[in-house]
């Protein structure tokens, strides 16, 4: 982040900032936000930029709209609204995202005021990052600052494009995304556990891979572990499992052996003959999978094993659920190793991941946490080592 202006590098009196968001919130069928994380996580960018008598011009995506212009179901107006109560001031959504009709507005602002440009990909040219459309929207403003982490994994015309046309900063939100995960990565207190779960290992692999080179210890737990389990040779009946990626599993565990990281996996598991909630359940060792029964959660014997090694990380990064959490009779195993990472208080202990997040919510734990990154690929796609479009476009 050293070589990337920030918000607090400027005062933006006077000036037209246009503000790349990630507004993209849950909305019921009633337009009511129900999660309003994302719009908070916002907040003092935004407030810092009013507090200096910007006029700030603010842009996001809404969920995946034709791209053939306004569209109800993925208008910005029920953000605006709840926008509106959290920051207390009235804003204005425009209906067009670019020309004379939104200039018209841009220039009737006084200093502090907020302008929501409707959501940015009612225009197919935000994501084919077009040269024109990001010309279009860099001549509405003086400055261009990019808080919306969610999105810097992509390459769109409010994201990456614009940059080119503006002077460009990073808000708060965005460096401190991109300031804890690559801190985490470059200089981990150690020991450095990382936690790795959710469904698949073919969604996984590359942060897999990449924690190998920085972790001492790695846990793995969710609907991966069974091709994990696969590639050690046990059976494990009709659990979640990729044939196509045991090999690709069993290199992943040589690679651990060869650079001397602690790879765990669990020893026992929660059982189940259907994938519901009442279904019949059994905890049995690893060993002893029936054929016919599912794997959904990790066992009191994993989790022990799992919270012991939590209990003595200085630093955790933990990624992906540790079974069926949204089911009760499979969110033991996810809610003991988020207790386990939330009693542990010596260490800084990250969480990346939108499922991950919800659990961690869900088990009240989120305060306990040093950090929830609000990225779900994003921030994945930064522990992979890759290079984030919306991130360099401020360099
Ligand atoms: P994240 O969003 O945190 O990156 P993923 O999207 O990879 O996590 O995976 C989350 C999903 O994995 C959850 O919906 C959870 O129910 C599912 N899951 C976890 N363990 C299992 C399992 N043993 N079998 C099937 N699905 C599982
Ligand atoms: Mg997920």
């Amino acid at each position: 982040m050293a070589d990337i202006k920030t918000i607090d590098d400027e005062n933006f009196a006077g000036k037209k900032v246009l503000v790349r968001v990630d507004f993209n919130a849950p909305v019921d069928g009633e337009g009511n936000v129900t999660d309003d994380t994302r719009i908070r996580a916002a907040l003092p960018t935004i407030n810092k930029l009013i507090d200096d008598g910007a006029k700030v011009i603010l842009t996001s995506h809404r969920g995946r709209p034709a791209g053939e212009g306004f569209e109800e179901a993925f208008s910005l107006d029920p953000i605006a609204r709840r926008l509106q109560e959290l920051i207390g001031r009235d804003i204005v959504l425009t209906r067009d995202l670019t020309g004379p009709a939104v200039a018209e507005v841009v220039d009737a602002m006084a200093d502090g005021d907020v302008v929501l440009l409707e959501n940015i990909r009612f225009d197919a040219r935000e994501k084919k990052n077009d040269p024109a459309f990001a010309r279009e929207l860099a001549d509405l403003a003086d400055a261009y600052v990019n808080d919306a982490f969610g999105t810097a994994h992509r390459a769109h015309a409010s994201t990456a494009g614009v940059a080119e046309f503006l002077p460009s900063y990073a808000g708060y939100l965005m460096e401190r995304e991109v300031g804890t995960l690559t801190g985490m990565l470059d200089e981990p207190k150690r020991p450095f556990v990382a936690i790795l779960g959710g469904s698949k290992v073919s969604d996984k692999i590359k942060v897999i891979d990449a924690l190998l080179d920085k972790a001492d210890t790695l846990i793995i737990g969710g609907g991966m572990c069974f091709t994990f389990l696969l590639a050690q040779g046990h059976a494990v009946g009709t659990s979640l499992k990729e044939e196509d990626w045991v090999d690709r599993a069993a290199a992943m565990i040589e690679k651990a052996r060869e650079r001397g990281v602690s790879l765990l996996l669990p020893v026992d598991v929660v059982v189940a003959d259907a994938f519901a909630n009442d279904a019949a359940i059994e905890t049995v060792s690893v060993d002893a999978i029936p054929a016919d029964m599912m794997g959904l959660d990790i066992g009191p014997a994993t989790v022990e094993l799992y919270a012991e090694a939590i209990g003595m990380a200085k630093s955790v990064f933990w990624n992906g659920p540790m079974g069926v959490f949204e089911m009760p009779s499979f969110e033991a195993g996810t809610r003991k190793v988020a207790e386990a990472v939330a009693a542990n208080e010596a260490a800084d202990t990250i969480i990346g991941g939108g499922d991950s997040v919800a659990a961690v919510n869900k088990f009240d734990l989120a305060d306990a946490m040093t950090f929830i990154s609000t990225g779900g690929g994003a921030s994945m796609e930064l522990v992979q080592g890759e290079q984030l479009p919306g991130v360099e476009a401020l360099r």
